[in-house]
């Protein structure tokens, strides 16, 4: 049983209003529930209320039990003074203030209907792939959208806000942090740590220096990331340039690579290889240099779709790793590798730059950017689909994986949309009984204590 339960009950007003008394008999009448405090004080600010008759305004702080009250130390901090009502499952001890006066209590046990018990339980209390499995069909489809649009712009603006920071740490440089998100994205799950730790060595200045010669700047990324091999007899003069202009170059920036164990080969197919990304995000570069500049004036997917495709220098044509030829070909950025650089880092870039000019067309353009992108596809969002909840965009999948990382596997289900609406519908539903018995409830409780 947790707390967060009886702030659910209270929030949506879902418990028994009728003849409220506090634990010491005065009559209760609730105005305003007060504002739900995420943060650290009181649970809730803003609070009305009439004990006896007298006008009540403040905080209301909840517990399930009333001694938790002293065990989280609320009697030592003066945030918890202005609180008027104490919301309880049970007073197992009196409480007061620091000049003496007891804190009114609300006691809820009692007063808690079964559905939203029942409910709340088997939300709990199951081994489903997500715990409302069975209840899911219940939800209509515009209450479905409503929630995946809020879930989309919650895990863009969390993106938003790393990208922000990236920003911060490259002195407000736009390109900058741009170029190294780019880099991790183009990293993939296997290699985007590599691909960061390579950009953050490799400052995008030193390499737009060089924009116009595709062997310098393969020269500088290729040295930079240690994946440069050993001199070798008889080896391709490719790789005898590329060392000479690296160590010319190493020597005029003072740079430092990073160590060639940072990146994995293991079950990626060659055209993800580490040394082919690195090998586009050349081109990249020598195509277009500053991209960031390039996304915000983009008019469209397909525009920035554009950007990324590029050419590569004829020796990774044939090869997809140092030494070793193999089949020739154009080695394109694959559709899903695009796809995850405009919902990792355009979206989340334009975002940031929105927010940080007050222009909420930015915002706008980076959520139409996602609505207009196929889904992505993986073993979740085809569980999803199997549920008949299968995303129609990148915003809808973005939507889904934040639903089931964030929320369905924490089981934050009084936080979900979803799980507030089958509560709620619970409540109104008769053949749940308006309220348990004291027996019945406190065999629920017993129950709750035991999981
Ligand atoms: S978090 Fe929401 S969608 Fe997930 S199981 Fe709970 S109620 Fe269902």
């Amino acid at each position: 049983m947790r707390e967060d339960f009886l702030h659910f009950l209270w929030r949506q007003a879902r418990f028994d209003l009728r003849d409220l008394k506090t634990t010491t008999g005065d009559t209760l009448s609730i105005q305003d529930f007060g504002r739900h405090n995420q943060d650290a004080g009181p649970d809730f600010s803003g609070g009305q209320l009439r004990i006896n008759g007298m006008q009540w305004a403040g905080n209301i702080e909840m517990h399930l039990k009333s001694s938790e009250w002293y065990t989280h130390r609320h009697d030592t901090d003066p945030a918890y003074d202005n609180v008027i009502l104490h919301v309880v499952l049970n007073e197992d001890e009196p409480v007061y203030r620091s000049n003496g006066e007891r804190i009114p209590c609300l006691e809820l046990h009692g007063r808690i209907p079964a559905g939203i018990l029942r409910v709340y339980w088997r939300l709990q209390h199951n081994e489903n792939w997500i715990p409302c499995h069975y209840q899911l069909e219940k939800i209509t489809l515009p209450e479905r959208q409503e929630w995946l649009n809020q879930l989309t712009e919650i895990r863009l603006s969390r993106k938003a806000g790393r990208f922000t920071q990236r920003m911060e740490n490259t002195h407000r440089d736009w390109e900058e942090a741009f170029y190294q998100s780019l880099a991790r994205a183009l990293g993939g799950r296997v290699n985007a740590d590599a691909m960061d730790m390579l950009a953050r060595s490799l400052p995008l200045r030193i390499l737009l220096k060089h924009k116009h010669s595709l062997i310098q700047l393969e020269a500088l990324l290729f040295g930079q990331s240690g994946l440069l091999p050993a001199v070798s007899p008889g080896e391709d003069p490719y790789l005898v340039l590329l060392r000479r202009e690296y160590a010319l170059l190493k020597t005029k920036y003072g740079l430092r690579p990073i160590t060639a164990t940072a990146w994995r080969y293991l079950r990626l197919r060659p055209n993800n290889f580490p040394t082919i990304r690195i090998a586009q995000l050349a081109a990249m570069l020598h195509r277009t240099g500053q991209l960031f500049g390039k996304s915000l004036a983009a008019a469209d997917a397909k525009e920035l779709t554009n950007m990324f495709e590029v050419k590569l220098s004829n020796y990774w044509r044939t090869h997809y790793r140092f030494g070793k030829a193999g089949r020739a070909g154009q080695r394109k950025l694959g559709s899903g590798t695009i796809r995850s650089i405009l919902i990792n880092t355009i979206a989340p870039a334009l975002l940031a730059y929105g927010e940080q000019r007050s222009d909420r067309r930015f915002r706008d353009r980076a959520i139409e950017l996602l609505q207009t992108i196929p889904a992505e596809d993986n073993v979740i969002l085809r569980k999803w689909a199997e549920l008949g909840w299968a995303p129609l965009n990148a915003g809808e999948s973005q939507a889904l994986l934040e639903l089931k990382s964030n929320y369905c596997d924490q089981r934050r289900c009084l936080e979900c949309a979803i799980g507030c609406q089958l509560l709620s519908r619970s409540y109104n539903r008769e053949e749940d009984g308006p309220l348990l018995t004291l027996n019945e409830e406190a065999s629920v409780w017993g129950l709750l204590n035991q999981a």
